[in-house]
């Protein structure tokens, strides 16, 4: 199945949670959930009792539009997750936290994971000063990721660094502001994925 490619605040909606899809505009009062925090369409408003099935649906589906992954992508990770050593679930999370458009996301070069797919795969940053234009590539402990000397100065690049302050750096990266640079310090524990996400559910939802 392809990638959504609707309406993003609709998914906030949809999953009765704030995603963080849209930069700047999802801490601002603009949100539309914020100010709408119903379901979308015409019953929106109606009272949903979900069975297991769908609690778990809806989690396994929340996750994905967080990561912005297509149904296909989203599977194949949580196979590799499963296949991993130690809890699947974390393996799922961590393994997503890992890829490179999350992390350009999280060290402030971009807006949103959506940004940071765009920009990866038109060459904007190296990874320990080799290009790698793949959103889904998984990075290390202690790989350095640049943005390259020609894309420095990129107005939306440096307009999301100067507001990753406002969304604050997960402490497994380090940035060197001025240099252009992010460090991949540690990886990523289950308690720095902050986000409400019960992923045994989808762990139970892919066991079915
Ligand atoms: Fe979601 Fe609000 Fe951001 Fe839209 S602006 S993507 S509703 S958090």
């Amino acid at each position: 199945m392809a990638r959504y490619r609707g309406p993003v605040c609709r998914l906030c909606r949809r999953e009765n949670i704030k995603l963080f899809l849209k930069g700047d505009r999802c801490f601002s009062d603009k949100c539309s959930f914020d100010r709408r925090s119903f379901a979308p369409g015409q019953h929106g408003q109606r009272r949903m009792k979900h069975s297991d099935y769908g609690i778990q649906l809806r989690e396994k589906q929340k996750v994905k539009r967080i990561y912005g992954l297509s149904e296909q992508q989203f599977k194949l990770t949580f196979k590799k997750a499963d296949r991993k050593k130690g809890i699947t679930g974390t393996n799922l999370l961590t393994n997503l936290e890992l890829r490179l458009d999350n992390v350009v996301y999280r060290l402030g070069f971009t807006n949103s994971r959506t940004q940071g797919r765009h920009f990866v795969k038109h060459n904007h940053f190296t990874v320990n000063g080799t290009k790698v234009n793949i959103p889904s590539y998984i990075v290390s402990k202690d790989d350095v990721i640049e943005i390259k000397e020609k894309s420095r100065k990129i107005q939306t690049i440096n307009d999301s660094l100067d507001a990753v302050v406002r969304r604050g750096l997960p402490k497994w990266l380090e940035i060197e502001k001025d240099q252009f640079k992010g460090f991949v310090k540690s990886l990523p524990e289950r308690e720095d994925i902050t986000m409400p996400i019960q992923e045994q559910l989808i762990v139970e939802l892919y066991s079915k």
